[in-house]
């Protein structure tokens, strides 16, 4: 079968046996003890850049590292280099690719403490969502490479044609792809990014999010190892002034980008200024996602799933629950135990295997939290929220809260943390509910809860989203399974894992042979 390569995902680990838990930390504590460094990296070169530290989300004391952020030279340079390998890369078998790609992917996991560590120092990660993120890198590494080898053979697909005529359509790279990635997924999606821009048969210039360049610049060093070129792949470490400079340049033919609608607006004005060849945006933005109850539902289920699909990661994902609309018949019994469930969750260090919750990602998005919450206290009620121990305070922590909200309406756009709206709907009210959904602009991820077949096709076949999950959690799309990405506000589509993902970042050649 085409979608379903030889391949698996990679194994998970056993977090209920102390001694694996005990090996992992005495690795990962390995890891931390020398501080790591980024460098503009073209061509095997380390460039200069603008010094910054890179410190802990979880105790602003603690430095990880140091980077090196691109200026204009390093800039140019990559512009130039990248662009000359690109076609070079491109003739490449696609055998070869894909093996480069594999490699990558089993020196990703001979270095698993070490990416551990970084997800866990430099973005907050509790080790869970560590571990999680590392094996879906590795994931995005493999299922590309097969995706890769089961579409872009160098003869392409045969067409159909007269006698005496060979038609085929060949998938080949377009050039230099700019990868554009977001903190909240430091390794898995500047991975998937990269490795789908690469598969394709792009050069590729990767630029991270300021917040995580660090493990970024590792992964990099992996890649690199696996045997892709250092002209083919350039790091440049860098904040927006670096990015708009990219997308601005004729040089480039595409933009991998996952953020905030704000920078997607941003690059998409840029590319449209900037007179060179019409090249695509691959955008993925941000979400207001919904999980639909009915009474018919299972309020233990719920619970459970509204609380990791909330909270998990700090409900720093795309994908996060934001507002749980529950059906007045059960709407009680599903907060008493959300509620209840939320003392029990243990806000702290991110390395301990014992804290639930680690820290957002910087003082910045901790201050929109709590301008958020504070204007939720006074529009909504404040059903719960999760202590907060006092130790934390040079940590970007925020405690989860449960607000109950009259409108959905009342929030304008996206509230990136813990904090999870709730919304009571009567029994007559589902169409309400699809109708907001409908009109909210993004459509990202959708959850319904929901033993009524009927009631969950009604809501399958109206919402505008990229992906919904019936009766279960609404985050961690698993790679070559369930391809992730949204519509409207929240993105352009390809979808990241799925088997069409490599399409969007390839052109299509046709080639008539009259023999
Ligand atoms: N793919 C992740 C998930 O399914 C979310 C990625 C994101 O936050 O952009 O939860």
């Amino acid at each position: 079968d085409l979608y379903r390569p030889e391949r698996q995902n990679s194994a998970g680990s056993d977090l209920s046996d102390p001694l694996t838990v005990g090996r992992l930390m005495a690795d990962v504590a390995g890891a931390m003890a020398h501080e790591r460094l980024a460098v503009p990296l073209i061509d095997g070169k380390e460039l200069e850049g603008a010094m910054r530290l890179v410190i802990d989300p979880s105790d602003s004391r603690r430095l990880v590292g140091r980077v090196f952020e691109a200026g204009e030279a390093a800039a140019e340079r990559a512009l130039s280099v990248v662009a000359a390998a690109a076609p070079g890369w491109d003739r490449t078998d696609v055998a070869e690719r894909a093996a480069m790609l594999e490699r990558a992917a089993e020196l990703y996991q001979a270095h698993t403490a070490e990416l551990l560590a970084l997800c866990i120092r430099e973005a907050g990660k509790t080790i869970p969502d560590a571990l999680a993120e590392v094996r879906e890198s590795v994931d995005f590494l493999r299922y590309y490479a097969a995706r890769a080898k089961a579409d872009f053979a160098s003869e392409g697909l045969d067409l159909p044609g007269p006698t005496g005529e060979i038609n085929r359509l060949r998938l080949r790279g377009r050039g230099v792809f700019v990868c554009i990635s977001p903190w909240n997924f430091p390794l898995a999606i500047f991975t998937g990014q990269v490795a789908a821009a690469l598969a394709a048969g792009n050069a590729v210039i990767a630029k991270p999010a300021p917040q995580t360049p660090l493990i970024a610049a590792l992964a990099v060093r992996l890649l690199h190892e696996a045997g892709i070129g250092g002209d083919v792949l350039a790091l440049l470490p860098g904040g927006g002034d670096l990015g708009a400079r990219l997308v601005s340049d004729a040089r480039i033919a595409g933009v991998a980008f996952t953020g905030s609608n704000e920078t997607a607006w941003a690059i998409q004005k840029r590319l449209a200024d900037r007179h060179g060849p019409i090249v695509p945006l691959i955008a993925e933005t941000g979400g207001l996602n919904a999980m639909i109850v009915d009474s018919s539902a299972l309020a233990e289920q719920v619970t459970r799933d509204a609380l990791v699909s909330a909270f998990s990661c700090a409900g720093q994902r795309c994908s996060a629950l934001r507002l749980l609309f529950l059906q007045d018949d059960i709407a009680d019994r599903v907060l008493t135990m959300l509620a209840g469930a939320m003392r029990e969750l243990a806000v702290g260090d991110p390395a301990l295997p014992s804290s639930d919750i680690g820290p957002v990602i910087d003082q910045e998005a901790l201050s929109r939290l709590e301008r958020h919450a504070l204007r939720m206290a006074r529009e909504g009620r404040l059903l719960s929220e999760t202590r907060l121990p006092g130790d934390l305070a040079d940590g970007f922590f925020f405690a989860p809260r449960l607000v109950e909200i009259s409108d959905p309406r009342r929030l304008d756009g996206e509230v990136f943390g813990p904090i999870l709206h709730v919304v009571r709907y009567p029994a007559s009210g589902l169409a309400d509910v699809l109708s907001w959904l409908s009109t909210c602009g993004y459509g990202l991820t959708l959850g319904i809860h929901s033993r009524i077949e009927a009631t969950v096709r009604f809501i399958v076949d109206r919402a505008r989203v990229g992906n919904v999950y019936v009766n279960r959690g609404m985050i961690g799309a698993v790679v070559g399974s369930q391809p992730f990405g949204g519509e409207g506000l929240s993105g352009t589509g390809p979808k990241s894992g799925g088997p069409r993902t490599l399409y969007r970042f390839a052109t299509e050649r046709a080639v008539s042979v009259n023999i």
